[in-house]
C-alpha cells in the first residue's frame, strides 16, 4: 500500500513539473506546443477556407472546447491519469508476479525495423480504439460519458477534445494491455499520438477535405460529420466509428456517407436539454435524474 502511495506522490510531482517545463520550454519532442501549434495551424485553414460559410470564427461552443482542450489534454493527467495509471501498471505486474509470470511481452518485436514497429502500433491502437468506440455507442452505461462528444451541434476543430475525462479511462485501459503484451514503451506513443491530433483536428474542422482515393484509409471531416448526425439509419447504434483510419468501417460495413452532409443536423435526439457548461456536463453521466440539470 506505501509503495502504492509512493507511486501516486512521484507521479503527481513528476507530472507537475514535466507540465511546467512543456510550457516554458517549447521544443519538437513537446506535445503542449504541439497541441497549440496544430489547432491554431487548423484554425487558420478554417478562417481562409470554411466549408460552412457562415459559420462564426468563434463558433458555438468554441471557449466551452478550448477548455476541454487543456482539461483533457493535461489537466487530466495532471489530476488523476498518470498516478492512477502508474499504479495500474504497479498493480497488474504485482498480480502477475501472484502466478510467477515476470513479463507480458507474448511478441518480441524490437528485433524489426524501426519503421515496421511503429506501423504496427499505430495500426493496433487504432483498431482498439475503434472498437471501444463501437462500444462506447452500444452500451448504455457508456454511451451516457461519450453523450458529452456527441453534444457538439457546430464543427470545428476544438469540438475534437470535447468529450468526457472517463473515455481518456476506457481508450488507455483498452489498449496498454494488449500494446504491453506486443512489447511497446509509452514512449514509443509521442509520433503516433500526434498524428492521431492532427487527423482528429481535421476530422472536426469546418473543412471540406476528403484525401481522394485515401478517403478509404484516412478518416475525414465528410465522414466524421455523419458520425454526428442527429438522425442515424434506423435500427443502427452509430456509423463512421473510425477515429484516425476509416478503414474499419469499410471493412466491417459500418461506412455510411449518404451526401457530402455540410449542412445536416448534430447531436442526439435530446441535445437541446444536455446541460450546457463543463461541470455540468462532467458530472451529469454520474446523476441518476439525467436531463433535469
Ligand atoms: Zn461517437
Ligand atoms: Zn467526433
Amino acid at each position: 500500500m506505501e509503495r502504492y502511495l509512493k507511486i501516486i506522490g512521484d507521479a503527481y510531482y513528476g507530472y507537475f513539473n514535466y507540465l511546467i517545463n512543456e510550457i516554458m520550454y517549447p521544443s519538437w519532442g513537446n506535445y503542449f506546443w504541439w497541441l497549440v501549434g496544430l489547432s491554431l495551424f487548423v484554425w487558420l485553414l478554417e478562417l481562409v477556407f470554411p466549408w460552412r460559410k457562415g459559420q462564426p470564427a468563434l463558433r458555438k461552443d468554441f471557449w466551452l472546447d478550448g477548455f476541454y482542450m487543456f482539461f483533457n489534454f493535461f489537466l487530466f493527467s495532471l489530476i488523476a491519469f498518470n498516478a492512477i495509471s502508474n499504479v495500474a501498471v504497479e498493480a497488474f505486474n504485482d498480480f502477475l508476479g501472484l502466478f510467477g509470470v515476470k513479463n507480458v511481452v507474448a511478441i518480441e518485436i524490437s528485433s524489426w525495423p524501426a519503421w515496421t514497429q511503429f506501423l504496427t502500433l499505430f495500426i493496433v491502437a487504432d483498431f482498439i480504439q475503434w472498437n471501444v468506440h463501437r462500444l462506447l455507442h452500444r452500451v448504455p452505461a457508456f454511451w451516457e460519458f461519450h453523450k458529452v462528444h456527441h453534444s457538439v451541434e457546430q464543427m470545428g476543430f476544438a469540438a475534437h477534445l470535447r468529450f468526457h475525462w472517463m473515455e481518456t479511462i476506457l481508450y488507455k485501459t483498452a489498449q496498454y494491455i494488449p500494446l504491453a503484451m506486443i512489447g511497446f514503451g509509452l514512449t514509443d506513443f509521442f509520433i503516433v499520438h500526434i498524428f492521431a491530433t492532427a487527423i482528429g483536428h481535421l476530422n472536426h474542422a469546418n473543412l471540406r477535405i476528403t484525401y481522394g482515393p485515401f478517403k478509404y484509409l484516412l478518416n475525414n471531416p465528410i465522414m466524421h460529420i455523419w458520425h454526428h448526425a442527429k438522425d442515424l439509419p434506423k435500427g443502427s447504434h452509430g456509423v463512421n466509428y473510425g477515429l484516425t483510419l476509416s478503414v474499419w468501417d469499410y471493412l466491417f460495413g459500418t461506412a455510411y456517407i449518404p451526401h457530402e452532409g455540410r449542412d445536416i443536423p448534430l447531436g442526439f435526439d435530446g441535445v437541446e436539454k444536455f446541460p450546457k457548461t463543463f461541470w455540468q456536463q462532467i458530472s451529469y453521466p454520474f446523476k441518476k435524474n439525467k436531463m433535469e440539470g
